[in-house]
């Protein structure tokens, strides 16, 4: 197993390497921007685990997808337009990026408080010779970052303004393995501040948040796939199954989207099932409901609020709906 590890990561690095000195810096250089060569690296490594991402989803997903799917996709166009969200996600590394920006920022201020005797706060000081294990530790930090996630999820419903922007991510009725990046790049970047900030708070090096951020970008993808998957009575209550995210997705049962207001809902968790156990927002069900968001469906039900089809066109009229949804609750 070690062996395998260390075979996949020196041929990672041997592909980095010839891509950064073949593609990427004659480019950097080229541009006059030699002064970044080495941030230019780091970019190469993230792009490549983007890749290695995507291919992974596609070699697992797609098959599975083939085999036992929830529903027969009726928009492939809609699916399409996920996969570029995808791309434009997970190759443009923004969640990486952000933590990498901020970085610098954070240790000017850890440098500050080390003036004034304050020491920076680090999860793995918790419990010496337990929460410093590497396994421990990255569990840890996925666990805590979870924590943080699922409230940032509950405001993204909870706040009219925010569900004008999170209603894009719920509009998609052809629910599919790429549909976790299907969102508005206005809540991408306030996302990814949020858990970086909160990450470097705690003590998460560099090396470590690029897995975690690769881990849970995995675990979020399976989550949205067009498959009849579930973990079983005890497994559902301990990692989010595509099943338990497809709840969230139901019209009605999982959240409420007149665009006045939240009106409840339920499996908000990111990964961990635990949070929503905790806060009472846990809903376990055997069936897999279909997805989408009330107001897009024919009247009487809806009003077919129309949220577009290019990429371009949902992020138009997701601004638009913050704005709405905002003056909605103020009149
Ligand atoms: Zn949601
Ligand atoms: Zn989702």
């Amino acid at each position: 197993m070690v062996n395998i590890v260390s075979t996949v990561a020196d041929l990672f690095g041997q592909v980095q390497g010839w891509l950064f000195e073949a593609v990427v810096q004659p480019i950097v250089f080229h541009a006059g921007l030699g002064a970044f060569a080495e941030e230019a690296f780091e970019g190469t490594e993230w792009f490549l685990i983007g890749v290695c991402e995507i291919v992974l989803l596609f070699l697992l997903l797609r098959p599975l997808e083939a085999l036992i799917p929830v529903h027969v996709i009726t928009d492939r166009r809609a699916r399409w337009n996920d996969f570029l969200y995808t791309v434009i996600h997970r190759l443009g590394a923004f969640s990486i990026a952000i933590f990498f920006l901020l970085n610098p920022l954070v240790d000017r201020v850890t440098a500050e408080l080390h003036l004034h005797g304050i020491e920076p706060f680090n999860l793995e000081n918790l419990w010496p010779g337990v929460t410093d294990i590497a396994l421990v530790s990255f569990l840890l930090y996925l666990l805590v970052l979870d924590f943080f996630d699922y409230w940032y999820h509950r405001a993204e419903h909870q706040f009219n303004w925010w569900w004008g922007l999170h209603s894009l991510h719920h509009s998609q009725r052809n629910m599919n393995l790429w549909s976790d990046d299907r969102n508005h790049l206005l809540d991408d970047l306030l996302r990814d501040m949020y858990l970086a900030v909160i990450a470097l708070a705690i003590g998460v090096e560099p090396g470590q948040y690029v897995l975690l951020v690769a881990a849970s970008r995995v675990l979020q993808s399976l989550q949205h796939a067009n498959v009849r998957v579930h973990f079983g009575a005890l497994g559902e209550r301990l990692l989010v199954s595509p099943r338990y995210h497809r709840l969230h997705h139901a019209i009605g049962i999982g959240h409420e989207s007149s665009g006045a207001g939240s009106l409840g809902g339920h499996n908000f968790a990111v990964l961990f099932p635990v949070w929503d156990m905790v806060f009472r927002t846990a809903r376990f069900e055997s069936g897999f409901a279909q997805t989408g968001v009330r107001d897009q469906l024919p009247p009487p039900q809806g009003q077919a609020r129309d949220y577009g089809k290019g990429f371009w066109r949902q992020q138009w009229l997701g601004l638009q709906r913050m704005v709405e949804y905002a003056r909605k609750a103020t009149s």
